[in-house]
């Protein structure tokens, strides 16, 4: 037996090869349970792609950015503020996935340890953040 809620815990469950237990620790004794939804394990996870949580599908997005007209004073700073628009109707609630798709999808180095936000207008929704100078090619 192993524990840790990791890919391969979640692959050899789906494949039968294992079963998944979570372990609720009591005071006098712990109590196993099965994991029998695993769908929603995986989306707990981050295994699994989750498209309510993120508000992101899991496709190419039809992505639009321009540079923000405050917060980049500096230009020696490695990180230019962007303000990111989303033309495939995706909305983001999860930076961090964003992050992960924008990378893969045009190689983009999103900060995600720095504060991020949206806001409303009549083009649609801007999302700002900020992206390292020299992963912005395109
Ligand atoms: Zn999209």
């Amino acid at each position: 037996m192993t524990h840790g809620a990791d890919r391969a815990a979640y692959e050899r469950a789906l494949t039968g090869s294992s079963r998944l237990f979570a372990v609720w620790p009591g005071e006098w004794s712990s109590h196993l349970f099965v994991i029998d939804d695993l769908d929603e394990y995986a989306k707990a996870h981050g295994i699994k792609h989750d498209e309510v949580r993120t508000g992101l599908k899991e496709h190419v997005h039809d992505v639009r950015w321009e540079e923000t007209s405050y917060g980049n004073d500096n230009p020696r700073s490695p990180y230019l503020s962007i303000d990111v628009s989303l033309d495939c109707g995706c909305t983001i609630h999860d930076l961090r996935t964003f992050a992960a798709q924008m990378e893969a999808q045009r190689g983009w180095d999103v900060a995600t340890s720095v504060g991020w936000g949206s806001s409303g207008g009549p083009e649609g929704t801007k999302y700002g953040m900020r992206v390292r100078r020299k992963s912005l090619t395109g």
